[in-house]
Parts: structure tokens; sequence; C-alpha cells
């Protein structure tokens, strides 16, 4: 496995695992039984590699992309093969018809203002311009908001020359299946769909997939659950771990009772206590709010991070490690199988989205499978 032991340079290594990647997206494909499974690999894929992760994926037979924004798109545009379909979701603003119509990107209409600009670009070029169209069901945050849409009912010609390929919402709640705007919402995109009759919809990410039947539509939209992280936070995690992130020992030390460690001295021994020093810091994502919080692991076992987090190093306890074990140049893990995303994300009071998206690019980078 081409991990940090095949690195005798790397300090740090980030292991993107494809194959497992790709088996999420199979995992998702059966949860939605026959409704097909889109990718969003916004945000570099979620911090591991839009690239990589969406020729995988488009290998695996996804056909719909979503990114947040048009540079993304731009890139992936380049790398996948030419009937990917490619949505950008933070939608389109004067100026930059062209850059979508020339690369056949779809911009997410999230206003009048947009429909009106995408629907004259497309009359400029003489030639109609498909697109998404996204229903603000509760989220307020992008989409239709109701008093467009009811323009839109009463003007049926504002949508006229613009082929909408696909209508979405975005769930505020769905990781918590018991509440209540998740059906408020369904009511409304079911409500908002009767305006358009024929255009296949989608509502439903990650885990607006695990809430069943009604939420699926024509099309499932899910990012974060494809890189590992737990859809359902309330039950145990059905998708395959993607990432491990490994460093090596620096420096290992011997501290006394009442020795401090760190900056701001937060943290001070209670017993003499074995220090070990790891190349990783929230220069690199890791959350500084992770100090004094959490754990590595070291041969299997829990080595409790000491003190802060600094920009570039970690130190960890393994006083109850065996020299042979806690000994510069040994490998421990930050992120594993053992050691889920999620687990070191609630450790630092985040969450698993948040810690991928944020993992930056310092690390040696490995993948593994085929991209
Ligand atoms: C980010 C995003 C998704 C994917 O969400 P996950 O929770 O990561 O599955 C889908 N749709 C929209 C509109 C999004 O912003």
């Amino acid at each position: 496995m081409p991990t940090i032991e095949g690195a005798p340079h790397a300090g740090a290594t980030l292991t993107v695992d494809l194959d497992a990647v790709t088996a999420n997206y199979r995992i998702l494909q059966d949860r939605l039984g026959g409704v097909e499974c889109a990718a969003v690999v916004k945000a570099d894929g979620y911090g591991l590699g839009a690239v990589p992760v969406g020729r995988a994926l488009a290998a695996a037979g996804a056909r719909w992309f979503f990114t947040a924004h048009l540079d993304e798109a731009l890139a992936l545009r380049a790398a996948l093969p030419a009937p990917a379909r490619i949505a950008v979701l933070n939608g389109i603003w004067p100026g930059l018809e062209a850059a979508f119509a020339e690369a056949d990107l779809l911009p997410v209409l999230n206003d009048a203002g947009q429909i009106a600009l995408w629907r004259a670009h497309g009359a400029r070029l003489g030639r109609p311009l498909p697109a998404v169209v996204q229903i603000d069901t509760g989220m307020s945050r992008l989409g239709l908001p109701p008093a467009e849409l009811a323009l839109l009912e009463q003007q049926p010609d504002r949508l006229s020359g613009v082929p909408v390929a696909l209508l979405i919402s975005h769930l505020a709640c769905a990781d918590e299946p018991g509440h209540p705007l998740n059906a408020i919402q369904l009511d409304r995109f079911r409500a908002a769909r009767r305006l358009f009759p024929g255009v296949p919809a989608s509502l439903a990410a990650s885990s607006g997939i695990f809430l069943g039947r009604d939420y699926h539509f024509d099309l499932g939209r899910p990012g974060v659950a494809l890189y590992g992280v737990n859809p359902t936070p309330d039950a145990p995690n059905p998708m395959r771990p993607v990432v491990r992130l490994e460093a090596r020992i620096l420096q290992v030390r011997h501290i006394d009772r009442g020795d401090s460690v760190g900056y701001g001295a937060a943290h001070r021994a209670s017993r003499p206590t074995k220090v070990a020093t790891v190349p990783i810091g929230y220069a690199d994502g890791f959350l500084r709010s992770s100090s004094s919080r959490g754990h590595f692991l070291l041969n299997g076992g829990p080595a409790p991070i000491l003190g802060r987090v600094s920009m570039d190093l970690i130190t960890l306890d393994v006083t109850d490690f065996s020299s042979d074990d806690a000994r510069p140049g040994a490998t421990v893990v930050a992120i594993g199988d053992a050691r889920t995303v999620d687990a070191v994300a609630v450790d630092a009071g985040s969450i698993g989205y948040e810690f991928l998206t944020g993992l930056g690019h310092r690390y040696r980078r490995a993948y593994l499978g085929q991209a």
C-alpha cells in the first residue's frame, strides 16, 4: 500500500482510497433503488481531490456532477468524459454567461434575475441553454423564494427558451430524521414541481437519501457520504472509510511532573510523561480546537493530544507505550479505519464536513485504486 511506509521523505501522508469512494457510490445507488445517483464534488471533492474523485465516479457510472464554483466546474470539465453533466450550485451573475455556455456547464439558477440572464444569453446565441433551477423550500439560502415561484406561475414565459434539465431543492435537517422541517420541505418541493411538468427532480443529499423513497425523486445528490462521513449520525456509519492520515514521530522526550507542554503552557504534566512530537498542525487543517482533546493511534492504541495544536506540530502523550512503539520515525494514525474523521471532528467540536474539507495540501497525497 503506498501509504506513509512507501514514502520515506514524507512527514505526513494523506491517503485517499478511490475504491472506497466508488464502493460508497454503490452503497448510495443501492439505497436509491433504481433512482440515479449524482456526485457532489465541490470544495475540491470535499478536500480529497475533485479530479481523481470525479474520474473514479465517472468510471463507476456517475453522469451528474455538482460543484459550488464555476472554476471548480471548468477544471472538472477538462478532466471528465464529455457526456458528464456538470452543474454549478452557486449559480451565475452578469458576465459569467459565456464561460458557462462555452464549457457546456449548467448554472443552478437561484432567482428570477439569474433566469432572465441565462435566457437572454441563449437568445443571443440563438440556441436554448439548459439549466438547473433551485427552489428554496426552507433553507433561506439559495434558490427561488416563494414569491418568485409565484411570479413564475403567473408568467411562465419567463422560463421559455430555458430547458430545465433538473429541479432541485436542499434539505436543512436531513440528518435529523424526526425533524418536522423535512416533511414540510418535501411538501413544498412537491408543490413546486407542479410548475415544472416532466422535469426531473432532486431533493436528497447524503442524509436525505436515508430518509426513504419519498425523498428520492429522480436523482440523489450526495457529497459527504461518498467520502466516508456518516450520513446517519444517530446510527452506525453505513459508508466505508475513505481517508487515512498518518504522520511520523519526529522526537520523543521525557518530562517531569509539573513541566508544561506547548504554547500557553496549556498542558502541565501531572506525572512523569513521555511526549512524542508529530508534524501535523493547524496549517494542515488539523483544527486548533483539537488542543488537549482526542488522540492519535500508535500501534493501535490511543496517544492523547497534549496541549495546544500548533501550526506545524502536535504533541502526543505516549507515556504508556514502549520505546519500541514510541520512537522517532514510527507512524501514528491521525485519521483511519479505527479513528474516523467523524470521531476526530467531534473531539474538535466540529463536523466531518469541516474537518475533511480543511485538510489542506501540505501532506504528501497518495491515491489507492483506480482514478
Ligand atoms: C453540498 C450540497 C449537497 C451535498 O450535500 P452532502 O450533505 O455533502 O451530501 C447537495 N446539494 C446542495 C445544494 C449542496 O449545497
